[in-house]
C-alpha cells in the first residue's frame, strides 16, 4: 500500500485492492494457489500451542505504570509526572496533547510558549515512536475499552447482542467539528467529553461525576458497536495515526507464510490496516502496516505463522 493510500485510510478512505502488484509478490499469491492442505497444518499446529499475551502483558504494565506514575507523583507530591495526559511536565518539561492543544490555540487565539513547547515535545515523541502508539501503550480509556470488548464478543458469541460498523470517516467529521466549534465559538467541547482526559484526571485527582460520560461511552461499545470511540469518533487517535506516519517503528507484514485465515483482523481494533493479509492483496514480500496501527501487538501474538513482527527501521531504509 502507498504511502498516500495509508494516509487516505487514516481520515476513513476503504482500503482496496492495489494494482501494482511487485512480480515477487504475484508469483508467492500464485504459489499459494490450492495450498489448503498445508494450510490446514499450519493451523492444526497453532491450535496445539499454548496462546501467547506477550505484547499484551508487556503493554498492559507500561500503560499502567505510566498513569500510575501520574497518580503517586501528586500523591506523593514528587513532581516528576505531574497533571494528566491532557498536559503535564516531566522532570519540569512541558508535554501537552496535541489535538488538545490545537483546539485552545483555535479557541483563545493566543499562543502561549509552555503550551506549544509542549504540543512540540509530544509530536516529536509520538512521532518517533508511532503516533498511535499512545494509544494502545498509555491510553487509559483503550484499556479499559479492551476489557469492554472481551464482554462485547462474549455477549456476541452468545448472540445476545450484533455488531453494527460505523463509517470511519466520522472520526474526521468530529476532529473537524471540533476544531470549527473552537475556532468559532472559543467553546473546547472535546476537552469536555473526551475521556481519556476525564479518566486521567479521575486517576490523578479523584473520580467525579464526569465518569458517567465514560461509563455511557463503555456500555455503547458493548451494545452496540465494537471499540467504536477508538475506531470511529476519538480526533485524538486521528492526530496521532497523521503524526506517526514516518515512525521507524511499526508492524511489519511478511507475505510468504501468511495462510490468510484472518485471525489478525479478528482481534484488531482497526482492521481496515490489515486488508494487506487477505489473500491476494499484498503489494509486496514484506509490507509496514499503516499508520492507524496502534502498535498494539495483539495481531503479533495471535498470528499462527509469525507473519506480523514488530520491526524498526533504520534510517536508510526510509
Ligand atoms: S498475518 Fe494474519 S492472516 Fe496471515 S497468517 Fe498471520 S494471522 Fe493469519
Ligand atoms: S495491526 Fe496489529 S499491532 Fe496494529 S492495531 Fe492491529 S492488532 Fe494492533
Amino acid at each position: 500500500m502507498s504511502f498516500w493510500n495509508d494516509f487516505a485510510m487514516i481520515w476513513g478512505a476503504a482500503p482496496h485492492k492495489s494494482q501494482t502488484i511487485s512480480s515477487a509478490a504475484q508469483a508467492m499469491h500464485q504459489a499459494k494457489r490450492g495450498s489448503g492442505v498445508e494450510v490446514r497444518r499450519k493451523l492444526r499446529e497453532h491450535a496445539e500451542r499454548k496462546k501467547k499475551h506477550k505484547w499484551r502483558n508487556r503493554r498492559w504494565a507500561v500503560l499502567i505504570a505510566v498513569n500510575l506514575l501520574f497518580t503517586l507523583s501528586f500523591w506523593f507530591d514528587v513532581q516528576l509526572l505531574e497533571g494528566s495526559l491532557t498536559a503535564s511536565r516531566f522532570l519540569g518539561f512541558h508535554l501537552a496533547d496535541v489535538y488538545s492543544g490545537f483546539l485552545i490555540l483555535l479557541a483563545d487565539w493566543i499562543f502561549p510558549v509552555n503550551l506549544v513547547l509542549g504540543m512540540t515535545a509530544i509530536w516529536l515523541l509520538w512521532g518517533l515512536l508511532g503516533g498511535r502508539t499512545f494509544c494502545a501503550w498509555v491510553c487509559p480509556y483503550h484499556l479499559l475499552a479492551e476489557w469492554a470488548e472481551a464482554l462485547q464478543q462474549r455477549l456476541v458469541a452468545k448472540k445476545w447482542v450484533r455488531e453494527h460498523a460505523l463509517h470511519r470517516g466520522m472520526r474526521t467529521l468530529f476532529w473537524i467539528l471540533f476544531a470549527l466549534l473552537a475556532a468559532l465559538t472559543g467553546q473546547t467541547l472535546f476537552l469536555t467529553l473526551n475521556p481519556v482526559g476525564i479518566l486521567s484526571r479521575a486517576l490523578v485527582y479523584g473520580p467525579t461525576l464526569a465518569l458517567v460520560w465514560v461509563a455511557f461511552l463503555l456500555a455503547f461499545e458493548i451494545a452496540y458497536t465494537r471499540r467504536s470511540w477508538c475506531r470511529y469518533f476519538c480526533p485524538m487517535g486521528l492526530t496521532y495515526a497523521a503524526m506517526g506516519g514516518m515512525s521507524p517503528i511499526g508492524v511489519e507484514y511478511t507475505l510468504e507464510n501468511c495462510v490468510h485465515e484472518g485471525e489478525c483482523r479478528a482481534v484488531c481494533e482497526v482492521p481496515h490496516v490489515l486488508d494487506l493479509t487477505i489473500r491476494g492483496r499484498a503489494e509486496d514480500v514484506k509490507q509496514r502496516i499503516g499508520p492507524d496501527c496502534t502498535r498494539c501487538g495483539l495481531c503479533v501474538d495471535v498470528c499462527p505463522t509469525g507473519s506480523l513482527r514488530f520491526q524498526v527501521k533504520r534510517f536508510w531504509e526510509f
